[in-house]
């Protein structure tokens, strides 16, 4: 996809988009400009360098040996534990070990495999469906690019992030739930959507940060920040906004939504899209 075309679908990353003299690919610029987040980019890359040193060596917990694969995995992942679908996964890559192998089952052949991991149905079609597509728009080959993986059937926009930071070498911010929450909690973002989180924190960073940030904050929003977050335990909190605006959270936490707190999660609540 030319970058223009890229742009035009608002999805994403183009080949030919270069930046930071790194030869990493970045996000191409939003049509519309990204709101500012409370925090600077100074701050924001000394929260992450602090958390990054309490939750070393972060990255996926999903195992994988290829594109392929680690793309499968995530695709299953969508409401199920990494542990789960690390149960699943050798079994299902032994009997389809590539996009050719799976291309050639129907949705139901690979059902009573992967049914642990909940919705097996919609996750079933969603294997092959991609599989297929890799197929035929792409030779086989998981396409390093993020507007070609949102292309493909049960690929959003997290996913392919996940992919292109962890397993074909392209800087990817992937927004999570966790993400979501414990950015705007610290203020180092300002939006319930995620695509807009996406560009607040790559903007506030070096591309070739993206992918070990994103973990990390997943890291501690399971650890640290949960829905109900462990603030005297968080090397964090010199920096945090939601403890600013609320010294009692640490007894009493905004469970709304299971998230931050209403004051930084949700004042683009009404815009928010579907990951
Ligand atoms: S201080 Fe509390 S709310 Fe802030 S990031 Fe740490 S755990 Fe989360």
């Amino acid at each position: 996809m030319r970058l223009l075309d890229a742009r035009r679908a608002g999805c994403g990353w183009s080949a030919s988009s270069r930046g930071h003299g790194l030869g990493l690919r970045v996000p191409p610029r939003r049509s519309k400009p990204v709101p500012a987040s409370p925090h600077s980019s100074v701050v924001t890359r000394r929260i992450l360098r602090s958390l990054e040193r309490h939750h070393p060596a972060a990255s996926t917990e999903l195992v994988f040996r290829t594109p392929f694969e680690l793309l499968a995995a995530t695709i299953l992942s969508a409401q199920c534990t990494d542990e789960r679908v690390n149960q699943v996964t050798p079994a299902l890559f032994a009997r389809y070990p590539n996009p050719g192998a799976m291309a050639m089952v129907e949705p139901e052949g690979l059902e009573s495999l992967i049914r642990s991991t909940g919705f097996f149905r919609a996750k079933a079609r969603s294997l092959v469906g991609m599989a297929r597509a890799v197929v035929e728009r792409h030779g086989g080959e998981i396409p390093a690019d993020l507007s070609a993986l949102v292309a493909l059937p049960g690929v959003g926009r997290k996913t392919a992030n996940v992919v292109l930071g962890h397993a074909l070498g392209v800087p990817g911010f992937p927004v999570d739930r966790h993400v979501l929450r414990v950015a705007n909690r610290l203020g180092i973002a300002h939006s319930a959507d995620p695509v807009v989180v996406e560009h607040q924190l790559g903007g506030a960073l070096p591309p070739a940060r993206w992918t070990l940030a994103s973990d990390t904050l997943i890291l501690h929003g399971r650890r640290i920040c949960k829905p109900r977050p462990l603030c005297d335990r968080c090397h964090a909190r010199g920096d945090c906004l939601y403890l600013t605006a609320t010294p009692s959270s640490v007894a009493a936490p905004d469970r709304r939504a299971g998230d931050a707190p209403s004051s930084f999660a949700r004042p683009q609540a009404r815009g928010a899209k579907k990951r």
